[in-house]
């Protein structure tokens, strides 16, 4: 292609999961890395960059990406900050893109409609010579197909580490991992376990266990609090490592649409990997079972069948332990205090009014802030929405088109212009090219669909908090925790020693 000069051009700056990787090596900041070499190519070759997209979250979905969109809309647009946009600069073209097909598409689309030209140090692609963007998709499909290779071989990796007894997963309170990734007893933690273990056949509960290790100052497995909780004895008492078997894929995780991921549970035990005699056993097999009857023997805290008089019952935790807070009833009226149930916590408690006070005030922040937010959220998903439905658009011309050269073809081969191997030759070509068509339209539906049920979630949210404005102050304890619960996931209280009853901080997290 000629050469051209002078451009203007939009920076466009993501890393990639193996930058994550390199960077976590010590191999220095990638994207200064990246910014420098590009300001190097374009000095060199006289273009200038008139904008900078910096992607901080690393979704590979353009709904997931705030940077693309906005540089997409740009593109649309043609200018930015004034000046004529004549296309994108970033290091290699699967920056852009490593999505679904459908992203693919959106990208290529608005480079396409645009007349926007895509510099990389090694290549320029320019969307009118056909060439250069087959060679753009081919390129872009590889990075996609690579990508689920290395994460493929990544997982198959582990589970092949596995089966050989290896830890690849979390590293177990008791043990430490060496470079071989075999586990080996820790020399104070893994007589701690053997005490756990002591202690429940004895018939102590989880609580009492959890409660003693605090009294003796223990540090807990994650080191954060210093108070154990009776769900780490729980999954220490469960836990098969400490036979010397390594267990691994009994949890799938699985990215979610907005960002972290979901946690499934493995039911198909087939699936599981199980190395028996992979380390140092710390249980004996007899010890482990004894300790796991003696548990299970417990009969669970009888249930008082007393109504309800805390409107935060198992709503609202403790900032310090994670225990649940409790309603201290007084005598004297709104004197009733909220405290901690862990008996050895240092949070400080405070009135109980006062934290209804400011749970009912934070609520209606939130309101205020939701009914703005819903405004503003309308334009900032409106970008994405109209480039898909701009796809859909394309995508439904196309396959028309195809239907159409379909009925040609057979016109043809009955006057006698194509051959029978011709005609199946172009049957099986367009049959493929349609398939490819249908299913990119399926997706791009599936993606609009997706996007008016996340709008349609926040609006449906709307009406539970202001139910829950309106009617709380007129309920019974009991029938408060369950509006409570219409709308609230939970709250953390902390408040810290020599401070004022006032000055506790309530985080609310919001169901939605
Ligand atoms: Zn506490």
């Amino acid at each position: 292609m000629s050469l051209k000069l002078h451009l203007n051009l939009l920076e466009y700056l993501r890393k990639s999961r193996e930058d994550l990787a390199a960077e976590a090596r010590g191999e220095g900041d990638t994207l200064a890395k990246h910014r420098r070499a590009l300001a190097a190519y374009v000095d060199q070759h006289g273009h200038s960059i008139i904008g900078v997209f910096e992607e901080v979250v690393s979704g590979e979905r353009i709904v997931d990406r705030p940077e693309m969109q906005k540089m997409l809309h740009a593109l649309n647009e043609g200018k930015y900050n004034g000046k004529k946009i004549d296309g994108v600069i970033c290091i290699d073209e699967y920056r852009l893109g490593r999505g679904n097909m459908i992203d693919q598409g959106i990208i290529q689309d608005t480079f396409k409609t645009n007349k926007m030209i895509l510099v990389t140090p090694r290549k320029v692609y320019d969307p009118e010579s056909e060439l250069d963007e087959e060679w753009f998709e081919f390129e872009s499909f590889m990075a996609r197909r690579e990508f689920k290779m290395i994460n493929r071989r990544l997982q198959r990796g582990r589970r092949q580490s596995a089966a050989e007894g290896k830890c690849v997963g979390k590293l177990p309170y008791g043990y430490i991992k060496g470079k071989d990734l075999v586990l080996r007893p820790h020399p104070e933690e893994s007589r701690i376990v053997k005490i756990i273990f002591d202690w429940a056949v004895e018939g102590m509960g989880r609580k009492v266990i959890a409660n003693k290790l605090t009294d003796l100052g223990v540090p807990t497995p994650s080191g954060k609090i210093d108070v154990w909780q009776q769900t780490t004895i729980k999954k220490i008492l469960a836990n098969r490592v400490y036979l010397g078997e390594v267990e691994f894929g009994k949890s799938k995780y699985s990215k979610k649409d907005l960002g972290g991921y979901h946690v499934e549970k493995v039911h198909d035990s087939s699936k599981w990997i199980r190395k028996e005699n992979a380390h140092e056993p710390l249980i004996s097999v007899e010890l482990f079972d004894r300790a796991g009857d003696a548990v299970k023997r417990r009969i669970p805290p009888i249930k008082s069948g007393s109504p309800i008089s805390n409107p935060f019952a198992s709503l609202i935790k403790c900032g310090v332990c994670g225990y649940s807070l409790r309603r201290q009833i007084h005598k004297q009226n709104n004197a009733d205090r909220l405290i901690c149930s862990h008996y050895k916590c240092k949070n400080r408690s405070t009135n109980f009014i006062l934290v209804e006070d400011r749970l009912i005030r934070t609520l209606q922040k939130f309101l205020s802030g939701f009914e703005l937010e819903l405004g503003q959220n309308q334009v900032k998903i409106q970008p994405t929405k109209e480039l898909l439905n701009a796809r859909i658009v394309t995508l439904e011309k196309q396959e028309i088109d195809l239907k159409k050269q379909s009925d040609n073809i057979h016109d043809l081969l009955e006057q006698g212009v194509y051959t029978v191997e011709k005609f199946l030759e172009r049957t099986t070509d367009l049959q493929v090219k349609a398939n490819k068509v249908k299913e990119e339209l399926e997706s791009c539906r599936k993606d609009v669909e997706r996007m008016i049920e996340m709008d349609y979630h926040k609006k449906e949210a709307l009406p539970r908090l202001i139910n829950v404005l309106n009617t709380y102050h007129t309920l019974s304890p009991e029938d408060r925790n369950k509006l409570l619960k219409t709308i609230v996931q939970k709250m953390v209280y902390f408040r810290a020693e020599g401070t004022r009853l006032d000055e506790f901080s309530l985080e609310v997290f919001l169901d939605v």
